[in-house]
């Protein structure tokens, strides 16, 4: 029946279309539901070094693309649909988008994470005119322009060493006097003559008439405030925030069982709080968040999602 499937998956990126490649493999009939872009938050990486394999011109994209194909090859089928309301209380799960409701006899929830705000005054309102989340999308727009980038973890220092190669300066904006990120990261960001870091520095406010203007920092140490303002011949400049991720995770609460910060705890098979719900990666608790954890969520969900099925539903 239309809109009836052995397993529903909530969300496209690596654990997700991993969980599609298995469980249609597998001879299930197969939902990827996919809110926005196809691939989550890899899609927004320019260079893909640590999945293994991954070799030379890696990008997020390209390894989408390949991910994609490999599940349709086994005839996953993919809906586009904000999801925005879920139903695991019976043994047949409702999953309720914005053009449609599905029904399965298991769900993954593999819906992620996304970037966390800074949460200053200006940031919203100036998101898409100066301020940007996403690098690879958007470094084009400050060629030969100035960038801060906010963060001291690996995303922050590897994107702004990525957008050096477009912007004519970098500045690294880090709470601390020291990087988070990876030291190899670290000393290809401390050797790049286009980059800059601020210290102890806190973003309190983005200002500016439908475009960045200025941006002003105070210093934890000092309590200094200082506002940064557009080169008069540019009038304008990028802000990147990369201060980490918030998981994906508000319309299961109440229903999966999260930790304070809205991560669904699962065991080791995936299994959720819930019988023939499974999660799998970013938004699960665990200690890495990367491409190559995600995808082994993906697969291991999947073969118990077929397992769960059927047990519970074959006769
Ligand atoms: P992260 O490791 O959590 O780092 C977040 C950074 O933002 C930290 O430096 C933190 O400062 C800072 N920060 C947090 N809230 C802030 C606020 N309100 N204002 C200003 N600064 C704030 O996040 P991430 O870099 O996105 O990485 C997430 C995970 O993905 C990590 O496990 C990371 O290793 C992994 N990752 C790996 C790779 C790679 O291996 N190539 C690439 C990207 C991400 P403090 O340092 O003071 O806490």
């Amino acid at each position: 029946m239309e809109n009836n499937y052995d397993v529903i998956i909530i969300g496209s990126g690596p654990a997700g279309l991993t969980a599609g490649l298995y469980a249609a493999r597998a001879k299930m009939k197969t939902l990827i539901v996919e809110k926005n872009k196809t691939g989550g938050q890899i899609s927004t990486t320019n260079e893909v070094a640590n999945y293994p394999g991954s070799i030379q011109n890696a990008t997020g994209p390209s390894l989408v693309a390949r991910m994609v194909e490999q599940s349709e090859e086994f005839g996953a089928e993919r809906k586009k649909d904000g999801i925005t309301e879920v139903d695991f209380s019976g043994k047949i799960k409702v999953v309720k988008g914005e053009k449609g409701t599905y029904y399965a006899k298991s769900v993954i929830v593999a819906s992620g994470a996304t970037p966390k705000k800074i949460g200053c005054p200006g940031e919203d309102r100036l998101t898409g005119k100066g301020v940007s989340y996403c690098a690879t999308c958007d470094a084009d727009f400050f060629t030969d322009l100035e960038v801060f980038v906010i963060g001291g973890g690996d995303s922050a220092v590897e994107e702004a060493l990525y957008l050096t190669k477009f912007a004519r300066k970098v500045t690294i904006v880090h709470r601390r006097d020291e990087l988070r990120a990876a030291k190899s990261i670290q000393d290809k960001a401390f050797k790049n003559p286009k980059m800059e870091f601020l210290w102890n520095s806190e973003v309190v406010e983005i200002k500016g008439e439908g475009i960045v203007e200025s941006i002003v920092f105070k210093n934890n140490k000092t309590g200094e405030i200082h506002e940064h303002h557009a080169a008069e011949d540019e009038g304008t400049f990028g802000i990147f925030p990369f201060v980490g991720y918030e998981p994906l995770s508000e319309i299961y609460s109440g229903k999966l069982e999260m930790d304070k910060a809205g991560y669904v705890i699962t065991d080791d098979n995936m299994n959720t709080n819930i019988d023939g719900v499974f999660a799998a990666g970013d938004i699960r608790v665990k200690s890495l968040r990367q491409v190559v954890t995600a995808v082994a969520d993906g697969a291991i969900a999947a073969v118990q999602a077929e397992k769960y099925v059927e047990k519970n539903f074959e006769e």
